[in-house]
């Protein structure tokens, strides 16, 4: 088997009406760099589904930087899309992660519809 090995992993959700500011914002931060790229329903929401993806790509891809998109108005939250769950959830996902991969970097955003990238610290 050949060794290949990319920069990061950027996770997002499914939902289509962010993908084109998604590809943007990628075209813009990401210049040059190599990532494998994942949308599920939710974002972080089903979290073990999430650990397990980035085990995978840890251990083919040997990445070094985790990107964990969520957003609002996300129809797997429901009525619980409210910007303070996404936070935490991310938050949540970003401390599991670095239990399980110290040395991985992990940068979180909230997307809003209109094309805005928030960061989460
Ligand atoms: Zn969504």
């Amino acid at each position: 088997m050949s060794l290949h090995t990319c920069d990061s992993i950027v996770i997002s959700c499914i939902d289509f009406r962010f993908q084109k500011y998604i590809r943007t914002w990628l075209d813009e931060n990401l210049k040059g760099q190599t990532f494998d790229y994942v949308g599920f329903a939710g974002g972080v929401k089903d979290l073990p589904i999430i650990l397990n993806q980035i085990g995978i790509s840890v251990k083919l891809h040997n990445i070094h930087e985790v990107i964990l998109m969520n957003h609002e108005e996300c129809g797997a939250y429901g009525v619980e899309s409210t910007p303070e769950r996404h936070a935490k959830d991310l938050k949540k996902a970003k401390e599991e992660i670095l239990e399980l991969y110290p040395k991985l970097i992990v940068q979180l955003y909230y997307l809003h519809l209109d094309g805005t990238f928030e960061e989460i610290k």
